[in-house]
């Protein structure tokens, strides 16, 4: 498959496991976007992130792991396209909370995907996020019509 991002950055809880476990696809969607070149980061409000990607096996797949809880998630993207150099169009985003995706959204023109919390991420999210950004400016195509 091949993507059209260079970046992606995860929550952690009820996104890549269900505090609990890893959900069911986080591993070989991990594994498979890092094996590929991308960039792939957590941006987390839970103050543990790091100590819990580790006992989680999977924080060898991040060039990162961000977190704070007064943090807005716009914020920790903003150092991420820092860090990584690259601009919004490259990136793309994924967290259960509705909240955050809106947050991300409005501040940035990245592609920010809600996980559903019952599967957490899936291939179906990454299938969504690798569409082209609709609202890209420039882009837009005048028509001329002629009666
Ligand atoms: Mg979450």
């Amino acid at each position: 498959m091949l993507f059209n991002f260079k970046v992606a950055v995860f929550d952690l809880d009820f996104t890549l496991w269900n505090c609990q476990e890893l959900y069911e696809q986080t591993q070989s969607i991990l594994a498979n976007l890092s094996s590929k070149g991308i960039r792939l980061y957590v941006a987390s409000f839970h103050l543990d992130a790091e100590r819990q990607c580790e006992s989680l096996g999977i924080n060898k797949y991040f060039s990162s792991i961000l977190y704070g809880r007064d943090v807005p998630k716009s914020q920790m993207i903003r150092r991420v396209m820092d860090d990584a150099k690259v601009s919004p169009s490259d990136v793309v985003f994924f967290d259960d909370s509705f909240d955050n995706v809106l947050e991300v959204q409005s501040k940035h023109q990245i592609r920010a995907i809600q996980v559903d919390r019952t599967n957490g991420i899936t291939w179906i999210d990454i299938l969504r996020s690798n569409r082209p950004i609709s609202t890209q400016p420039g882009q837009k195509k005048l028509f001329h019509f002629m009666y």
